[in-house]
């Protein structure tokens, strides 16, 4: 069994978190260190640690939080102009939560996708 991580509290309302969006699958809260002016975090609410355990039962989750990205996009009105869309995967993604998620950010030029 993986082990929890702070975010499986907040999709059970443990930690009081604004919760951007909740359904049966996935769960959006802003990021709590916000690197641009829109940072969501997208997260389904199973517990999937890294991109290395998903499985083909989790592509409704994972499709979910794609629907659910576009919607808070629009929401947040970053839509016309872009944003970027991040999961990262273990050390040399370098991913600090072992529950996997989908940073949403944008409101600002990000730059290129990689430095240089
Ligand atoms: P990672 O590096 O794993 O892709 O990103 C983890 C993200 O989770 C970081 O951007 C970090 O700021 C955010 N984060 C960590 N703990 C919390 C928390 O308790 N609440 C919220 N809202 N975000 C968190």
């Amino acid at each position: 069994m993986a082990e929890e991580t702070i975010f499986s509290k907040i999709i059970r309302k443990e930690i009081p978190t604004e919760l951007l969006y909740q359904d049966d699958l996935v769960t959006a809260f802003r990021d709590i260190h916000p690197r641009t002016p829109t940072h969501i975090l997208i997260v389904p609410n199973v517990l999937i640690p890294t991109v290395n355990d998903v499985e083909p039962e989790h592509e409704a989750a994972l499709g979910r939080m794609f629907t659910v990205a576009r919607k808070l996009a629009a929401k947040e009105g970053i839509n016309d102009d872009g944003y970027r869309l991040i999961v990262n995967c273990n050390r040399h993604g370098g991913q600090e939560v072992y529950h996997i998620h989908m940073h949403l950010v944008g409101g600002q030029p990000l730059g290129a996708m990689l430095a240089r």
